[in-house]
């Protein structure tokens, strides 16, 4: 059994918090808050009505002060068809996953349907809001005295995730390219860049990790995932170099102590991923 942990506003320092749903499957995501001076940073917009609205009520429980900026971790539309229950703030992302939003909109709800029919069934008539501001690289916000810097490190769980860091705290908002306790998804990604991108991660020594999907941890629970990601990596590629098909390594990778953790079955997935990158070396 995977661990269980509270949907609920978490402190991770002073005035950020760190929003988590229990669960953290398909379509369950965290989000953040950063309470500045005279307004508030809000790092991702949730998926279903029911939730966004949930978490504003928690961000009204520990501030008045308004959500003038929302940050996009990534384009997943569990992270931002929130979005337009924010119409006071601006929106930020990077420049990829706005091209992504833009291109995909909402029609990942018809594929979502069957496997989350509830939480689709309340989207109904809700509209993609697009990021009104993009970067690349780096956008450094100072939020009164505080420092909060956003950063794309490379291509991983999509082409356009990005860290939000508290620098001077070790305190980092890392969207979908930290799952703990749930099996990360890279679907739309790419394994041996993100497992890049979690050696970036690890040099900046982050202290507190808000995952895009499970409980708040360390870098002892980040690295549990980056070392999912290189097993099943390690594994396929084995069998890839043996001629092996996609599905003889499916059913051949052991994920050990991963089994434990919320939708194993996402394997599958990766493992179609991992052998795209392998065959066309994309
Ligand atoms: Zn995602």
């Amino acid at each position: 059994m995977a661990d269980s942990w509270k949907t609920g506003l978490v402190e991770v320092g002073a005035d950020a918090y760190a929003y988590v749903q229990e669960g953290g499957g398909m379509c369950v995501s965290n989000a953040g808050l950063i309470v500045g001076p005279e307004s508030c940073i809000v790092i991702d917009a949730l998926f279903a009505p029911s939730m966004t609205q949930a978490f504003q009520a928690e961000i009204k429980r520990v501030t008045d002060k308004p959500v003038r900026l929302l940050v996009n971790s990534h384009h997943h539309i569990d992270h931002t068809l929130g979005n337009a229950l924010f119409p006071e703030a601006q929106i930020v992302s990077h420049v990829n996953a706005r091209a992504e939003l833009a291109r995909i909109g909402v029609s990942p709800l018809e594929r979502l349907r069957p496997i989350v029919p509830d939480l689709v069934a309340e989207t109904e008539g809700v509209d993609m809001r697009l990021p009104d501001i993009t970067f690349e690289g780096m956008l450094t916000l100072n939020l009164g005295d505080r420092e909060v810097r956003l950063q794309h490190l490379g291509r991983g769980h999509t082409i356009g995730d990005i860290i939000v860091m508290l620098p001077d705290e070790g305190i980092m908002y890392g969207g979908d390219l930290a799952f703990h306790r749930v099996t990360p998804l890279a679907f739309e990604g790419h394994i041996g860049d993100w497992l890049a991108v979690c050696y970036r991660i690890a040099d900046r020594s982050p202290k507190t990790i808000v995952p895009g999907h499970g409980p708040v941890g360390d870098m002892a629970e980040f690295r549990k995932m980056s070392g999912y990601l290189s097993t099943i990596r390690s594994q396929a590629k084995a069998s890839f170099d043996d001629g092996k098909s996609e599905e003889q390594a499916l059913s051949e990778i052991d994920i050990g102590e991963y089994a434990s953790w919320t939708e194993p079955e996402r394997l599958a997935a990766n493992v179609a991923r991992l052998f795209l990158e392998f065959r066309e070396d994309i």
